[in-house]
């Protein structure tokens, strides 16, 4: 079921829905290419791309390098900016943001969130750790930052569920 710390706005959903679908049809390709099985797009209000990247933790062996992090690097390089917050820009991603990943976006000025799978079936399926998170919805809508989330969750689901049975890497530190 669909959660949103807003009023859910059909039409908002609607444009969500085929944009995280299409990312998570891409997403195999980036997988086979050597990305963590997470992809991240930015857009904006007119619903103009401004940047979209996979997870790269493994392939350019950084532990920062989840993909939204990615994605909102290369937005603020795009823009030449270090605060979005002027351009009214959307964050879709096929999984919810992890514990760091939710302090990146406050920190750009994206103004929206939708997000697919969330963390706790993320766990579940795969093992890897999301980290502690509080109640963040309501976190980013004191700070006007709209969050929809379990967005074309079943088939969000079925690809970390294919990633893992295709025997590939879930990374963790060692605790
Ligand atoms: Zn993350």
């Amino acid at each position: 079921m669909i959660i949103a710390n807003e009023p859910i706005d059909a039409s908002k959903l609607a444009k969500a829905t085929e944009i995280i679908e299409q990312l998570q049809t891409e997403l195999y390709e980036h997988i086979t290419n050597g990305a963590g099985p997470f992809l991240a797009a930015v857009y904006d209000k007119n619903g103009k791309l401004i940047a979209k990247a996979a997870n790269s933790v493994i392939n350019e062996t950084c532990s920062h390098n989840h993909a939204e992090m990615n994605t909102i690097k290369a937005a603020e390089k795009a823009l030449n900016t270090y605060d979005l917050s002027a351009y009214d820009l959307s964050l879709y991603v096929t999984a919810e943001p992890c514990m760091m990943c939710l302090g990146a976006i406050m920190w750009s000025g994206i103004k929206a969130v939708y997000y697919s799978v969330p963390s706790k079936r993320v766990e579940e399926i795969t093992g890897f750790d999301e980290g502690f998170k509080p109640d963040w919805l309501t976190e980013f809508k004191k700070r006007g930052i709209t969050v929809y989330g379990h967005i074309a969750q079943e088939q969000g689901e079925k690809v970390l569920q294919d990633y893992v049975n295709g025997g590939r890497t879930v990374y963790q530190p060692q605790r």
